[in-house]
């Protein structure tokens, strides 16, 4: 079977579990997942390798490894799912917010997977009374953009470089024990593999986010480096509660084609991977 060619394999909703189905059909479409792993499957088992020794990690790669090596079958999101709930017990297979599952996924999958989703931002602090400035590396699993970032302009903007001026922290020099207010400038130090922009879901009144069809940003050489969106995780109804599905573009030689992956429904829908109001995470490779 061709991995890198398939569309999306339905996926059986055997509890509450359309979150981790939609993730799941997101994490599948990556082709850097399967790419860093198959670099590293031949450590697979008795721990060879792993900076950790301990059993837990060592099963966790094993399971997260088998899972990404094999084809997709219809009892994946579930399978998931179980690996989810070993990194993380909260998960259990309930009702969850897929971002939640996401960055679940990012913390406790072997750090060579998790770092194709990490962003490292600096941050510029400026203390608003004394205006003494500070700089911190700070490391982020998918890029959250605030409800006024909503067309392609804005989020390209956004990522590389924003402000916030609210940032209650301690400083040194005028107040080391109380905070004050600093004004926050994020620059982005270094694109991941895997670009996720995570939009606000719960808001009613929020406008439509035009996530870009492309983004570029800077690469690990200081070239740059176009990503192109390949996932939408939708999701309608309120936070723990309404229904998460995926659209999923795969491209084939120089084609693309985009499905609908809604559990066990896996709907073609023509060769642009266009956002809706129900657009939440959207992922770039
Ligand atoms: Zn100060």
């Amino acid at each position: 079977m061709d991995l890198e060619n398939a569309g999306p394999h339905p996926l059986i909703n055997s509890g509450s579990i359309c979150w981790c189905n939609a993730l799941v059909q997101s994490l599948l479409a990556c082709k850097h997942i399967r790419a860093a792993i198959r670099d590293k499957s031949h450590e697979r088992s008795d721990s060879v390798g792993l900076e950790d020794t301990s059993g837990r990690e060592a099963l966790i790669f094993n399971l997260i490894i088998d899972f990404f090596m094999k084809p997709p079958n219809s009892n994946s999101g579930a399978e998931f799912a179980a690996i989810l709930h070993q990194i993380n017990p909260h998960l259990n297979g309930q009702q969850q917010c897929a971002y939640e599952g996401f960055t679940t996924f990012v913390d406790g999958a072997p750090k060579f997977i998790g770092d194709l989703f990490r962003a490292y931002y600096n941050k510029h602090f400026i203390c608003s009374l004394c205006g003494k400035e500070s700089d911190e590396l700070d490391v982020v699993s998918g890029i959250t953009i605030p409800e006024t970032v909503t067309n392609s302009a804005q989020i390209q903007r956004f990522i590389y470089a924003h402000i916030d001026r609210s940032v209650e922290k301690c400083c040194e020099r005028c107040s080391p024990t109380k905070s004050v207010i600093h004004s926050l400038q994020y620059e982005l130090h270094n694109a991941p593999k895997v670009i996720a922009i995570i939009s606000e879901k719960y808001s009613t009144t929020k406008p439509q986010v035009d996530f870009p069809q492309e983004l570029q940003f800077l690469g690990e050489n200081s070239a740059f480096i176009q990503f192109r969106l390949f996932a939408l995780i939708e999701h309608s109804g309120s936070k723990f509660g309404g229904h998460y599905w995926a659209k999923i573009a795969k491209r084939a030689s120089g084609e693309t084609r985009v499905f609908c992956a809604n559990d066990s429904s896996i709907v073609p829908e023509g060769s642009t991977l266009i956002p809706k109001p129900e657009s939440y995470i959207a992922f770039y490779q």
